[in-house]
């Protein structure tokens, strides 16, 4: 199967063609555990998830290396342990703030569906030459200095961007914009604005590593090409993240990595994720429609997350809507009604052509829709179903592959109704009982019954299927 990925380096969708096919080797930014984790965090987690299912079907489950760093040195992991912390030291305090966060993140992104990640390093794991052969943040910048790619400056050691020919190359930005518009005297000890901080002084409280250049912590963006290396090598396959992630972050990254092991690419394909709004608006605190991925598991199972963060095409903007989440209960309820109790068989070709498509997930539902749609056609007859496929094992294995309709009918049934407040096997029974009575052609309890069904809030559509005649009902919670 040809896989096709969109790279934001080359602008161009392209056949993917790893280094090594025994060993695919990718790299997602993760979170900095600092505070729940918000439902945008949890895009790149669940599209992320989604790639390294479909590469290990295409390579082999065990030819895959997927690596999620946790970034637990950060100014603003300090400020939050001060304020949560008073009483005790600092660094007892980081960590106490580190730990908690980093554990509920993997078990938000547990309840989401996905799969733990090959390796999941902490970037304070990565600071000192501590780990036989594997690439560390102070001895990459030494190598960054040797080659004159960096300089020490106000207690700080920079990188020097104009070391580099082609930087801003990923973000498209080129150094002579930067230089317009540099706020001078916040910058003046950096040889050019766009310089970053690759090593920073620490007080004595600030939690800080000795080093050539004195006791201090390292910038944020020397954690990944450290922690990339030490796992994937110096040039690996893909490296992905959220949007806001291109520059600086990337871009500093690629300019670390290539600079320290003179390489003229860091990863072959860079991916990067649209970004999430809330009913219509940035999601921010200020605004009041802050959602951590705890706020969305507490009112929808964790299936519904992620079936609606899959319905929209990764690299497109998402509005998260309650509307929407609506939606994604009721084709769930759809699914699991026709999955039955079918073990499942074999994704369909156009289902995994759809994901080998730059990871189409829309594209992917559209054919389990189809699916189900295309057993309604196939009746029973005479006892037998008519179609000679078994399409409900179809149904279920396409679902898996994206995480889905992983739970038992009564469990998702259970939690549904938990979750949504709508007794789905209520619906259904009262749906059966209207069917019924249409086609004893009692109507006025047909009526009576759709009646009922409004109102509880459930809005349900007759169709025809055009080659049986037979009529069949939808339904989906109207609010
Ligand atoms: P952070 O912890 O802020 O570094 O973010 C962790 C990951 O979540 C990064 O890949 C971000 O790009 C991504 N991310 C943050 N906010 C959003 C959002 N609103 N929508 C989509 N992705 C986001
Ligand atoms: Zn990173």
């Amino acid at each position: 199967m040809e896989l096709k990925l969109y790279d934001t380096l080359s602008r161009e969708k392209r056949v993917f063609a790893p280094i090594d096919p025994a060993n695919v080797r990718m790299y997602v930014c993760g979170p900095t555990v600092y505070d729940y984790a918000h439902i945008g965090n949890a895009r790149p987690v669940i599209v992320f998830d989604v790639l390294f299912r479909l590469l290990r079907h295409i390579y082999g489950a065990d030819k895959v290396t997927y690596v999620r760093n946790i970034t637990d040195v950060d100014d603003k992991i300090n400020a939050r342990a001060a304020r949560d912390y008073p009483g005790i030291p600092l660094n007892d305090a980081i960590r106490k703030v580190t730990e908690q966060t980093a554990a509920q993140f993997q078990s938000d992104v547990t309840a989401l569906g996905c799969l733990q990640p090959t390796h999941q390093p902490r970037a304070t794991e990565f600071v000192l030459p501590q780990h036989a052969h594997k690439s560390d943040m102070v001895s990459l910048i030494k190598k960054l200095i040797d080659r004159g790619h960096a300089y020490t400056a106000a207690g700080e050691v920079l990188f020097d961007t104009t070391s580099m020919p082609d930087y801003g190359a990923l973000s498209g930005r080129k150094l002579e914009e930067q230089q317009a518009g540099a706020r001078v005297a916040v910058d003046a000890h950096k040889k050019h604005p766009s310089d970053f901080v690759l090593w920073k002084q620490s007080s004595a409280d600030e939690p800080g590593w000795e080093s050539p250049w004195g006791r201090g912590r390292p910038g944020w963006h020397i954690e990944c090409s450290a922690m990339s290396a030490a796992y994937l090598g110096e040039e690996f396959d893909i490296h992905g993240g959220g949007l806001d992630l291109i520059f600086p972050h990337h871009e500093n990254e690629i300019a670390q990595s290539r600079c320290a092991h003179g390489t003229s690419t860091m990863a072959n394909y860079w991916m990067h994720n649209g970004f999430l709004q809330v009913e219509g608006e940035k999601m921010s605190k200020s605004l009041c429609n802050f959602i951590t991925i705890q706020d969305v598991l507490k009112d929808w199972p964790g299936e519904v997350a992620r079936f609606n963060m899959l319905k929209t095409h990764y690299r497109q903007p998402i509005d998260w809507t309650v509307k929407s989440l609506n939606e994604s209960v009721n084709a769930l309820d759809r699914w699991y009604e026709f999955a039955g109790d079918a073990d499942p068989s074999d994704p369909t070709r156009t289902f995994l052509e759809a994901l080998a498509d730059d990871l189409n997930t829309p594209q992917a539902i559209s054919e389990i829709h189809r699916l189900t749609h295309s057993s309604r056609a196939g009746v029973m007859r005479a006892g037998q179903r008519i179609g000679s496929r078994p399409r409900p094992g179809e149904l279920r294995a396409c679902a898996n592959f994206l995480g889905l309709l992983t739970l038992t009918g009564s469990e998702w049934r259970s939690k549904a109704v938990q979750d949504t407040s709508v007794d789905v096997e209520v619906v259904q029974k009262l749906i059966a009982a209207r069917s019924a009575a249409r086609k004893s052609k009692n109507y006025a309890e047909s009526d009576r019954i759709r009646d009922e069904l409004t109102a509880m809030g459930v809005a349900i559509k007759d169709a025809k299927d055009a080659k049986t005649g037979e009529m069949t009902t939808t339904w989906e919670v109207a609010r």
